[in-house]
């Protein structure tokens, strides 16, 4: 038997999933489309273009390719089709530089009925996932036509063929960037050439389904090079989501994976994003990964500092961070003269996706990073996933009132307005209070608070800073760095850094803290555990594998920053590739990318 190709792991973002395949020094990017007509490899990255692919029969070499695929396919004139497209049922050969190895395909017999049931496919795929996380490419025959090879990337699928494009082709069917025409309406828009650059199309001579197979192959390569550069991006999903207008086929198997019923999808979702931006433009983004990982994480991770009386909700802004908005600065220069105000009040901002922000996360990711647009109107969900968080920050605070100033604040919290109380603290709906005496909501705002403030245990505001500073680190890094001595804030144009005796521990900017090798020593020397990745005695660089990993503690998902080390020191600082469970797995791959690391 030949040595198989093994699977090396790249990138992890929510369902998707995406690698290479390895053997000796050649190398085989995913996700790739098989062109059955040529028996190459179509790759979307430049440098492996080409790749010479062979396909092999199944054992007493019968096609056996199963179900509606092949039907479909044996009655088209086969002319180009390679022999072997049967083989590819189970497994099939690369050949690389005369370098020949078996791709362990992971495929169900799946027929074009699949995927005309794309919840009952992502369901399959889901519990591929779940039985081997960091398996062999999911390769699905059949699957790869409009718009199912997105959404297939999207949902952790990497190997393609242009079965489907074949068929198309030969019902006439003209694949589009998104979306697809017949040969009739391709003939009333004034022919391919209008829409299609592509050296078949621009001849401008009739579509046969010879030339129309042509059409769609190209397309469909230059359509996977497009969903694979949103991929790197890590904008995969907001570009399938663009997709599947007159999909709801399609939105549904999204939904489901999303959900999280079939498979838990948040270990495998990021914390941080290069690109920062998050798009919130569908009533589904408010189940986005990214989202659905924040609010888990601030629902039971978040604990308000113990003095704290007062948890204030407020308004959301468009400008981000919200303390830089003029809602929010008018809010605070209307309270200047309160001096302690932020030191008693948990602020607390009500806000779509997020549900509810603290205020001391406003510059992680996503909360300094998403854009949504402003109606008035909240969905049910969003009221729901609103009063769920504040609902947990409450219970875990020592608070005596909740504030609400928010204008709306009478559709999240109609009952607890009416009867004065919220879950045993009292309950004061500021603009509700102001109309009844005619006052502006700001005013009584500060009068509110005035009284609620008198007797309770203030801290000056540059500690206060400094608090909320270190409940940032903690929620960020899982490190707890309460009574602290002599630390101190400096305000830096890329953003605030915390100094410890006059040392730089971390850089708080946005998208989330960046601990310095100095945090990771104290931490270290404390025994405080953190996000933690223990490796073996080397000095870390650029990227760790898993070889090099001993153990892993705190919950990990891509983006998080962990400190890395031996048992007995700190050695670097990274950024996590791979969720924790995967680190201590035989998976080939980066585990961690070191942002700093020791001499
Ligand atoms: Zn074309």
């Amino acid at each position: 038997m030949e040595e198989e190709w093994s699977y090396r792991l790249d990138i992890i973002d929510g369902p998707t999933r995406c690698g290479q395949l390895e053997k000796g020094d050649a190398r085989v990017h995913l996700p790739f489309l098989l062109d059955l007509s040529r028996g190459e490899v179509l790759h979307p990255s430049p440098g492996n273009a080409k790749v010479e692919l062979r396909f092999t029969r199944n054992g007493d070499g019968e096609n056996d390719l199963s179900g509606k695929v092949k039907q479909r396919l044996d009655r088209i004139d086969a002319g180009g089709l390679s022999p072997g497209v049967g083989a590819m049922e189970n497994e099939l050969f690369l050949e690389v530089d005369g370098s020949r190895g078996r791709i362990p395909l992971i495929s169900e017999r799946l027929s074009s009925m699949l995927l005309d049931d794309p919840r009952e496919l992502s369901r399959i795929i889901m519990s591929l996932r779940e039985k081997a996380p960091a398996h062999p490419p999911i390769f699905i025959p059949g699957a790869g036509g409009s718009p199912d090879m997105e959404v297939l990337l999207y949902l952790g699928v990497e190997v393609f063929d242009t079965s489907r494009a074949l068929l198309d082709a030969a019902s006439g069917t003209y694949y589009l960037q998104n979306g697809e025409l017949n040969t009739r309406e391709l003939e009333r828009i004034g022919g391919p050439s209008v829409l299609c650059s592509c050296s078949i199309c621009r001849t401008g001579a009739e579509m046969d389904p010879g030339r129309l197979s042509e059409h769609n192959i190209g397309m469909l390569r230059r359509r996977l090079s497009l969903a694979y550069l949103k991929l790197k991006e890590g904008r995969l999903r907001e570009h399938v989501m663009g997709l599947l207008s007159g999909h709801p086929e399609w939105v549904s198997a999204v939904r489901f994976v999303e959900g999280g019923t079939a498979w838990d999808v948040l270990p495998w979702s990021r914390s941080f994003r290069k690109v920062g931006k998050a798009a919130v433009t569908y009533r589904d983004d408010l189940s986005n990964p990214d989202f659905r990982l924040f609010r888990h994480r601030v629902r039971t991770n978040f604990t308000p500092l113990e003095h704290r009386k007062l948890l204030l909700l407020l308004p959301c802004s468009a400008r981000k961070p919200y303390s830089l908005s003029r809602t929010h600065r008018t809010i605070a220069s209307g309270l200047h003269r309160l001096k302690s105000w932020k030191s008693v009040c948990q602020r607390l901002v009500v806000t779509s996706p997020l549900g509810a922000v603290p205020m001391e996360l406003e510059t992680s990711y996503p909360a300094a990073h998403y854009d949504i647009p402003v109606t008035g109107d909240w969905f049910h969900d969003e009221v729901t996933m609103t009063r769920d968080i504040v609902s947990a920050v409450l219970s875990r605070g020592d608070f005596d009132t909740v504030v609400c100033f928010h204008g709306e604040g009478d559709r999240f919290f109609p009952e607890e307005g009416e009867s004065g109380s919220m879950m045993g603290s009292s309950f004061i709906n500021v603009h509700i209070e102001a109309e009844r005496k005619g006052a502006k909501p700001l005013d009584e705002l500060r009068h509110i608070l005035e009284r609620e403030m008198n007797g309770k245990e203030t801290v000056p505001p540059r500690d206060n800073d400094i608090l909320e500073k270190l409940k940032l680190i903690e929620f960020s890094l899982g490190i707890r760095l309460e009574n602290r001595e002599k630390l101190k804030i400096k305000r830096a144009p890329s953003g605030d850094l915390l100094l410890g005796n006059g040392r730089k521990l971390a850089d708080l900017k946005i998208g989330g803290p960046v601990p310095t090798l100095e945090l990771a020593n104290m931490v270290w020397n404390d025994g405080e555990q953190g996000r933690r990745v223990i490796i073996e005695d080397f000095i870390p660089r650029g990227t760790i594998f898993n070889q090099g990993i001993i153990s892993v503690s705190g919950d990990i998902v891509p983006g998080d920053v962990v400190l890395v080390g031996t048992e007995d020191a700190p050695k670097a600082v990274g950024r996590a590739l791979v969720p924790g469970s995967l680190m201590r797995t035989d998976l080939r791959g980066g585990a961690v990318r070191v942002i700093a690391h020791v001499r």
